[in-house]
């Protein structure tokens, strides 16, 4: 059984933090999980007479949150004024109701019209076909230089991974990638389209990514340094 329970005020190293407790009966054990994004505090426990000891699992480990917590990152909602990367730039979201396209990108801004309300919806949507446009494009391309065709690809959210690929051939891939650098969707591309070869990360996997992509190395630096910022938009 896993159940969500509420939220409780706690002392972590000194300071008031409101921690959400939860239990969750298929957790083996007491784990505490800071959001990179907000920097909210969980703490779960396997069982319900398990919180006093979590509790005193948090307060043994609070230097650890609050290290955690000093990293954390701001959300940023897609509203007129924010600042967002867009295809590796970072642009401002100008909201112009009369502006005749939807969305119109320029050198430094991203231009929605409508209104307001629907700012978000446009602004994901425009994402979403950017990235699949770019996704499937690469990702045709890698496959057909190993001789193989692509079955499906899908664009989601995908809260852990960036893409994945499935035994039937399918690729998905998150939408927050057209907010990177186009070498980023390129060498994701050619990761996913190896797996359709290796359904590992063993040494051929690595060779065939870095045939079907030079610039591996360089991308998944790119997405080591920068990609979990990317989680705090929208
Ligand atoms: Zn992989």
């Amino acid at each position: 059984m896993s159940l969500t329970g509420g939220f409780e005020r706690l002392l972590v190293a000194g300071a008031p933090a409101d921690v959400r407790i939860r239990v969750d009966g298929r957790a083996k054990r007491i784990s505490i999980k800071v959001d990179r994004v907000g920097g909210g505090i969980t703490l779960t426990a396997p069982s319900r007479a398990m919180i006093p000891e979590a509790r005193r699992f948090l307060k043994s480990r609070a230097s650890w949150v609050e290290a955690r917590k000093a990293e954390a990152v701001e959300p940023t909602p897609f509203v007129d004024g924010a600042k967002i990367p867009v295809h590796g730039i970072l642009r401002e979201i100008v909201h112009d109701p009369a502006a005749p396209d939807p969305v119109r990108l320029t050198d430094s801004a991203i231009i929605i019209s409508g209104s307001t309300d629907l700012l978000p919806t446009l602004l994901t949507k425009f994402f979403k076909a950017e990235a699949r446009r770019a996704l499937k494009k690469a990702s045709d391309r890698h496959a057909a230089t190993l001789g193989l065709k692509i079955v499906g690809l899908t664009i989601r959210d995908q809260k852990t991974r960036w893409g994945s690929c499935s035994s039937s051939s399918k690729l998905s891939f998150s939408w927050r990638l057209a907010m990177a650098p186009a070498y980023v969707l390129e060498y994701l591309a050619a990761h996913e389209v190896a797996h359709l070869r290796h359904m590992n990360h063993g040494p051929k996997f690595w060779k065939l990514v870095a045939e079907l992509d030079p610039n591996w190395r360089k991308a998944e630096d790119w997405l080591k340094r920068h990609g979990p910022n990317l989680r705090r938009y929208g």
